[in-house]
């Protein structure tokens, strides 16, 4: 039977056991247990109560570097690296001093100075009266374990630093759609749309706004990105929003998991906010837009300067016309070098008729689309703003919440709609005029959209009402260009969408215009 040392003196090194068989053919139970001792895959050492060593496995050589015969007599400070701080030592033994086992790491450097972590359990081993006679040492290279724990808790940290220092709300969802995690910013985000209610009342919102996009991420795990939505908040501008949306897959860390591998998919949201960028664009729309219409408005005061001229024109021309005419049938030969002269002026004015009729601006035909007339009018009001402020006007604007879409074009829409608030701002510019308030009002009636606009300025006279929306005719004589074509352009525009549009004779506060639109002029 092979037995431990009890003291240094008493070491040697034995001859492996597994090379030995008892005589009669059978290992007795203590060469067993020292056979499973020594091929056990633990290093496994055995010391005096000096912690000198007295017995080492195969393993112990395998972790530490050293041989047997290299190790025995000597203590087990040998594996130190020196740098284990000593409250590791002074609980190391102070646990062996009550007859309690100790587990823990210490930092220890095999024979060939390289360095490993030593997952330790250290054990008092008594002998029949209770007496403590050696110490039992296991250990193992949980290098490698610690660098995987290590690197598991760093990206989990850099993945944390991430998430907080991204201004985008991040949240991750379970399968049910309840919120795993969540970064800084999707509560920021939660807080400042829904106040008062739990964050996922958020995600309950974001699945509504993103649609059919999150039902086919929820369902085929399909992956979206820059699907942009925007949320009305009622103050103000309305906030927009760019999501990306992937569905992750997160295997089971539970010990029933290990062969199976069960799958939860989770999906994980990434909300950034593109407000400002789309105020951005949209403010270059807008200029474009002031840009466009300036020139439209250009060509459009061309176009009615030359119409102007040319029923300016006509006149003369008739007259002459009519002095041809008489002369002609007088036929008296006195007449003829004036009637000559006529028939010249007659000509020549009619040339010239020609040529400005040929030289006014062609209108280039616009084809007919789906328009958002609440969108329209709210861009009116954003080209107006600067006249409207420097006016002191104030705005009500009542778009209706479900206006659907007309089919109209819509430039020559924007440009009514531009006229009819510029003909409101100019009327409540006067001085004497010192209510200023321009309300605009949208509602739909059946397959027609109506519209109100009304301001508080001079209004037009009842018996002049009609005469207004005449080519030419203009209440404006404030001393500047006065042109006159309008409310005439407006009747035009209301004309080729079939709609009506007419003064309201009952308001006497000012001016109020009733414009309807079918939603479809060719139906
Ligand atoms: P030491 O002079 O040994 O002492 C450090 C502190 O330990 C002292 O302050 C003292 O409070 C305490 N101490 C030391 N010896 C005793 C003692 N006999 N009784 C009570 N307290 C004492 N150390 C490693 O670094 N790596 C190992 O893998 C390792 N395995 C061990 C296995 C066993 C079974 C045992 C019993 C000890 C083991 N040790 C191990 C501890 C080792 O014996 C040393 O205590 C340690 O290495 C510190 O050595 P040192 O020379 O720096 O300091």
């Amino acid at each position: 039977m092979r037995k431990i040392p009890i003291t240094a003196e008493e070491v040697s090194v034995p001859e492996r056991a597994a090379t030995e068989a008892h005589p009669d053919g059978v290992f007795l139970a203590d060469e067993v247990f020292f056979q499973a001792v020594e091929h056990s895959p633990v290093a496994i050492s055995i010391t005096d109560l000096k912690a000198n060593i007295l017995y080492v496995n195969r393993a112990f050589t395998q972790v530490t570097g050293y041989t047997e015969q290299e190790v025995l007599g000597k203590n087990e400070s040998i594996l130190s690296n020196h740098t284990t701080p000593r409250i590791a030592y002074q609980a190391l033994w102070g646990r062996l001093a009550q007859q309690k086992s100790w587990s823990g790491m210490l930092l220890n450097r095999r024979k060939d100075e390289r360095l490993y972590l030593a997952e330790l359990t250290v054990a008092p081993l008594l002998d029949e009266s209770g007496k403590t006679v050696h110490y039992l040492g296991m250990h193992r290279d949980g290098s490698d374990m610690h660098q995987l724990e290590q690197r598991v808790i760093n990206q989990r940290q850099m993945m944390e630093s991430i998430l907080n220092a991204v201004p985008s709300a991040v949240v991750l969802l379970d399968e049910s759609k309840s919120i795993v995690s969540s970064n800084p910013g999707f509560m920021r985000m939660a807080s400042a749309l829904m106040p008062d209610v739990p964050p996922d009342a958020l995600v309950e919102m974001l699945a509504f706004r993103l649609g059919n996009a999150f039902q086919q991420l929820v369902e085929d795990g399909r992956s979206f990105s820059d699907k942009e939505f925007s949320i009305d908040t009622g103050a103000g501008q309305p906030l927009w929003y760019s999501c990306f949306g992937t569905r992750i897959d997160i295997r089971g860390e539970e010990a029933d998991g290990f062969f199976e591998q069960p799958v939860k998919h989770c999906i994980l949201l990434m909300v950034t906010d593109i407000t400002d960028m789309r105020r951005r664009q949209e403010e270059v729309r807008l200029n474009a837009l002031k840009a466009l219409m300036a020139e439209e408005d250009l060509v459009q005061g061309m176009r009615e300067a030359m119409n102007g001229a040319i029923h300016q024109l006509q006149g003369p021309v008739n007259l002459m016309e009519m002095a041809v005419n008489m002369l002609d049938r007088r036929n008296d030969s006195r007449d003829s070098a004036v009637l000559s002269a006529l028939q010249d002026g007659l000509k020549a004015g009619r040339r010239a008729l020609d040529n400005l009729e040929r030289s006014i601006p062609q209108d280039i035909p616009e084809s007919r689309k789906p328009v958002n007339v609440n969108e329209l009018l709210r861009e009116v009001l954003s080209l107006s703003t600067k006249r409207l402020l420097s006016n002191g006007i104030t705005v009500n604007w009542n778009p209706s919440l479900q206006l659907p879409a007309l089919i109209g074009r819509e430039q020559r829409l924007r440009s009514m709609f531009l006229h009819l608030v510029e003909n409101a701002v100019d009327a409540m510019s006067g001085r004497d005029v010192s209510n200023r308030e321009l309300s605009i009002e949208t509602s739909s009636e059946g397959e027609r959209i109506d519209i109100t606009i009304t301001d508080t300025g001079g209004g037009i006279p009842v018996d002049l009402q009609v005469r207004v929306f005449e080519p030419f005719f203009t209440t404006k004589t404030n001393g500047q260009v006065v042109r006159g074509m309008g409310l005439a352009m407006v009747q035009d525009v209301v004309t080729d969408h079939s709609g009506m549009v007419r003064i309201d004779s009952s308001y006497t506060d000012g001016c109020r215009i009733l414009l309807q639109l079918p939603l479809n002029p060719l139906r």
